[in-house]
């Protein structure tokens, strides 16, 4: 019997997505959300946020029943970029508690 999809592999397969999206944005732009504060990385995270609701909401009843593959892909790629900019914002206050416990520790 099939039963849901087990947790781990729903996480790899979505690293796999976010992966495949940071190429492709390396490609263009390099790593350059390094540089941006949590604050506009936040209010990139809301627009790809409004952009999924935006696709989701605006679902007919075949995207919903699956009939629509072009549907499935953007609505992968909207939650993949959503990922993206969670995990930056992420990154971005780890980093700085890491620099500042190295400050901590040059004391
Ligand atoms: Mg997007």
């Amino acid at each position: 019997m099939a039963g849901p999809a087990r947790p781990g592999k729903l996480v790899a397969a979505m690293a796999s997505e976010m992966q495949a999206m940071l190429n492709e944005h390396e490609e263009k732009k390099g790593e350059g959300w390094k540089e941006d504060g949590h604050a506009e990385l936040y209010r990139r995270l809301c627009e790809e946020v409004g952009e999924l609701g935006e696709l989701l909401m605006g679902a007919t009843d075949a995207n919903i029943a699956g009939q629509d593959n072009e549907f499935s892909c953007d609505v992968v790629r909207e939650c993949t970029d959503v990922a993206n900019f969670a995990m930056f914002i992420a990154d971005v206050v780890l980093r700085a508690r890491s620099h500042a416990r190295k400050g901590l520790d040059g004391l």
